[in-house]
């Protein structure tokens, strides 16, 4: 079946009943017998969609996790409260005190973060690579477990060859997360990669009306138990009506992911052409350097993209006088934002040849002929 009836399909009830999956509240499950809850407890040893206790999901949570195992060809779909939550979901059961993390120095912020502040503080090495690494060899130690990757970078848009550094990361015996919120669960799949978990921040494109906060880890092979156990034990969960809210995203994620990708490119070509732009940053462009690995491994591309305008440019007061394009944390809901940002902000190789101020876009489900008048009125302003 096409993966786009897929998703009309996805936590489907016996009929007659409604269409979505409905909500379902709830902390105590009630037995009429000691041996249903035994055995309600026994069962769901062996299946995680098995209704027993609210901190392991109702119906509703079950339904998004399913919906998102299959997007993502994984075994197994752990919810969390937020993408945040998810990625430290993810990491956490790999590493411990004496343990060394290598995580690809573009990695999203919000990760290092987590790395650097809790992480390290609890006795573990961060040490980082650079983007284009597929031989591991330099950056390895003997305490190394776990690779942290992210592709395409959520600023700059580095493209990674993972499946060439799966393989390489495998054979010294490290397991491979990978951070798939550019690609969604839609654009991207790590895990037929060779990643052994892809983690998607679902308060993104899968909610996609920026109302939602959800993270996701889907795992396939040994990581399956290993995330299974840790996010148990620390008792991650995702309330029913943000399941709710995001398996309604799920719905149309094919339809407005093509909306996007649409508008991102004939915004992206449009200011390529302006004179105050230096170069434009999107792994969909031909001048893109990742632009071959990207269209080998993925279906397409989001509505994320960035701008380095050229040194001296006012890109700070472009972006005030943009009225379409609001500016905001987050993406992947139906507007367009832009956001000023440092693209060598924390970072251990920095790349000097970006001097300009850097913006980055995200190109919302706008008409595009109201997106570009805009963007020209605010380029107008700024020549006088
Ligand atoms: C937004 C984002 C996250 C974090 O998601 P939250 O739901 O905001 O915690 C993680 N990784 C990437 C790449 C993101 O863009």
């Amino acid at each position: 079946m096409n993966r786009e009836t897929k998703l009309m399909h996805y936590g489907r009830v016996s009929l007659p009943g409604p269409a979505n999956p409905p909500v379902m509240r709830a902390s105590t499950i009630l037995h009429d017998t000691v041996g249903s809850y035994q055995d309600t407890k026994r069962r769901r040893e062996n299946d995680d969609a098995i209704l027993s206790y609210g901190r392991r999901g109702t119906t509703t949570a079950h339904a998004l996790a399913a919906a998102i195992c299959d997007l993502e060809g994984a075994e197994a779909c752990f919810l969390f409260p937020s993408g945040v939550a998810a990625v430290a979901g993810a990491i956490a059961p790999y590493v411990g005190a004496g343990d060394s993390l290598l995580v690809v120095d573009t990695i999203f912020p919000a990760t290092r973060t987590y790395c650097e502040g809790v992480l390290a503080r609890n006795g573990i090495t961060i040490d980082y690579f650079p983007w284009d690494t597929t031989d591991l060899s330099a950056f390895v130690k003997p305490n190394t477990k776990a690779v942290m990757v992210e592709s395409p970078a959520s600023q700059t848009f580095e493209v990674m060859d993972l499946p060439a550094l799966c393989k390489d990361a495998h054979a010294r015996d490290l397991v491979v997360i990978a951070d798939n919120t550019y690609g969604s669960s839609w654009l991207y799949r790590p895990l037929d990669l060779g990643c052994d978990v892809s983690v998607v921040a679902g308060t993104k494109y899968l909610g996609g009306h920026a109302d939602v906060m959800m993270g996701a880890a889907a795992a396939k092979g040994p990581a399956t138990p290993r995330l299974r156990q840790h996010s148990q034990m620390t008792g991650q969960t995702l309330g029913p009506d943000d399941a709710y809210n995001c398996l309604r995203g799920i719905r149309t994620l094919g339809l407005r992911l093509d909306r996007h990708q649409e508008n991102g490119f004939a915004l992206a070509d449009w200011l390529k052409a302006r004179d105050e732009v230096q170069a434009v940053l999107h792994p969909g462009l031909p001048e893109h350097p990742g632009a071959k690995v990207w269209a080998r491994d993925a279906t397409g591309c989001n509505g994320l993209f960035s701008v380095i305008f050229a040194e001296g440019f006012d890109a700070e007061g472009l972006v005030d006088r943009l009225s379409l394009f609001a500016i905001g944390s987050s993406w992947g809901g139906f507007e367009s934002l832009a956001m000023p940002s440092d693209p060598n902000a924390g970072r251990m190789f920095q790349d000097t040849a970006r001097t300009g101020p850097m913006v980055r876009f995200h190109a919302g489900l706008e008409h595009i002929d109201d997106l570009i008048a805009d963007m020209l009125a605010s380029f107008n302003v700024a020549a006088n």
